[in-house]
């Protein structure tokens, strides 16, 4: 058994680094599969399982529920059913965790080596259940979207963690007080609720793969409690990978964890002054077309509306049209565009886009000067030149797109409404900027029936 466990780890490594390109993402999911498959058999015929029909109920329920939502959950989805899985993946290391806290009573088996593992694993398990579930509601928008809060917030939320801590040391002393651990539990899941009620929902994908890392950690945690050595290296990798992919989501929005988790990020701006009108131009499909056949080099940006058009096919022939014509065509990918990092690269391949047309901000901000169109789709804050020069709007700082820089600026989106951080685009009201108002996916249909016949040919 732990020669399959190292293929299976060796695999889940590997997993982590084929996905961290396009072109092996595939492999790397592939990979990942087949470890899991290896982890689950090799534990099975390890001998541990002693209860066959627990096995089959679990595994039949999980599937009845788990293929359902791969098929029929949309991928502008995705956020939420993450926060779904990891919910139910931290609320199997909580259980585990309690099962064996009541199970090894009286055996002398709870030992403080044992316990502080299995504190952990508990403390990080319960939160990250409700807390995850807290977070799917916000994103599925069943729960209101506004942080939350009240005075010496943080405070409050401080105290009651370090109460439930010194519950769990208290249990790792006396192992025995078996009355003192639903206290610890329910203090762990009101944690987890209060812990994200004051995050706005802007913010909820970062807070998700900080969830991620929790439940990675307490995987971890459990493989240390119950001397299981997969576990501690899947829990590992989970956790890390989490973790970094906050840090990145961070950066990617100039903020820091403290902003993200104390900050109360999305608050209902207080307006200063009356809202007076701004002036903006706007065109049809035919006038759209038009600029983009006269252009030699267009930028096309992505955002998380043409991942709700699910417009990435149109995308492509409009992309194959323009090609056609000799027009030097390029993909620009924000890190948070969408709703998960990598969200856009996922669409534009599903649509066969040639991955060397796919650029990131770093590699493709200095050519939007020389660049003749900048076609944005769907895509708004992380396009919003006030993230440059507006000291005063929340979004400052955070590194953008720089289409404002291109000739001519096309937009296409069905109206003047803001984007997920829910404030308003300066990029509209310049003179080079035409909006295009309707569905992404209906809009580029029109533009490229509007491409002359030769260019279609
Ligand atoms: P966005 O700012 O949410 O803007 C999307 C735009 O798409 C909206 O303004 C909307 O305008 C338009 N839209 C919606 N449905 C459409 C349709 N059917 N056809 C055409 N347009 C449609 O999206 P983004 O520019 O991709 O920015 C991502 C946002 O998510 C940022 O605020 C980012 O900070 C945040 N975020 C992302 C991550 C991540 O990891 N990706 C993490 C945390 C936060 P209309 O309603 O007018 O159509």
């Amino acid at each position: 058994m732990t020669y399959v466990y190292m293929v299976s780890a060796a695999l889940f490594i590997l997993s982590l680094k084929w996905m961290n390109s396009p072109a092996t993402a595939r492999r790397g999911v592939f990979a990942g599969e087949i470890g899991m498959l290896l982890a689950v058999v090799g534990t099975l015929i390890g001998g541990h399982i002693v209860e066959w029909q627990w096995i089959i109920a679990a595994f039949v329920l999980g599937s009845a529920i788990g293929i359902p939502i791969a098929y029929l959950m949309p991928m502008t989805a995705v956020p939420q059913r993450t926060a779904m899985s990891h919910a139910c993946g931290a609320l199997a290391a909580a259980l585990v965790g309690t099962a064996e806290f009541y199970q090894k009573q009286g055996t002398g088996e709870l030992t403080p080596v044992f316990m502080i593992p299995l504190v952990l694993e508990t403390l990080l398990g319960y939160l990250t259940f409700t807390g995850s579930l807290m977070a799917m509601g916000k994103l599925q928008e069943v729960l209101p979207q506004r942080p939350i809060t009240y005075r010496n917030q943080n405070a409050v939320n401080f105290v009651l963690f370090a109460i439930a801590l010194a519950l769990g040391i208290r249990l790792i002393m006396v192992p025995g007080d078996t009355l003192l651990f639903p206290i610890f539990a329910v203090l762990a899941l009101l944690f987890g609720v209060l812990l994200i009620i004051p995050i706005g929902g802007a913010d909820m994908p970062t807070v998700i793969a900080l969830l991620n890392s929790y439940a990675g950690l307490s995987a971890c945690a459990m493989g240390f409690a119950l001397g299981n050595r997969l576990l501690i290296i899947a829990g590992a990798l989970d956790g890390s990978s989490g973790l970094i992919l906050s840090i990145i989501m961070c950066r990617a929005m100039n903020r820091s964890f403290t902003n993200v988790l104390f900050g109360a990020f999305g608050q209902i701006q207080t307006k200063q002054g009356a809202q007076e009108q701004r002036a903006y131009r706007s065109a049809g499909p035919e006038e759209a077309a038009a600029i983009l056949e006269a252009a030699s080099t267009v930028i096309i940006v992505p955002g998380y509306g043409l991942a709700v058009a699910q417009a990435q096919h149109k995308i492509r022939e409009l992309f194959d049209t323009l090609t056609r014509r000799g027009i030097d065509v390029k993909f620009a990918i924000h890190p948070v565009a969408g709703r998960m990092p990598g969200h856009m690269n996922v669409l534009l391949a599903e649509a066969d886009i040639p991955y060397d047309r796919l650029f990131e901000m770093d590699e493709i901000n200095g050519e939007f000067p020389q660049c003749d169109v900048a076609l944005v789709i769907g895509a708004n804050d992380v396009t919003n030149p006030a993230a440059r020069t507006d000291k005063t709007s929340p979004i400052y700082g955070m590194p953008i797109l720089e289409v404002d820089k291109a000739h001519t600026v096309m937009v296409i989106k069905r109206s003047m409404s803001p984007g997920f951080a829910g404030i308003d685009n300066d990029l509209y009201y310049m003179e080079k900027t035409l909006m295009l108002f309707g569905d992404a996916k209906a809009f580029v249909s029109e533009i490229v029936k509007e491409l002359p016949a030769k260019v279609n040919a």
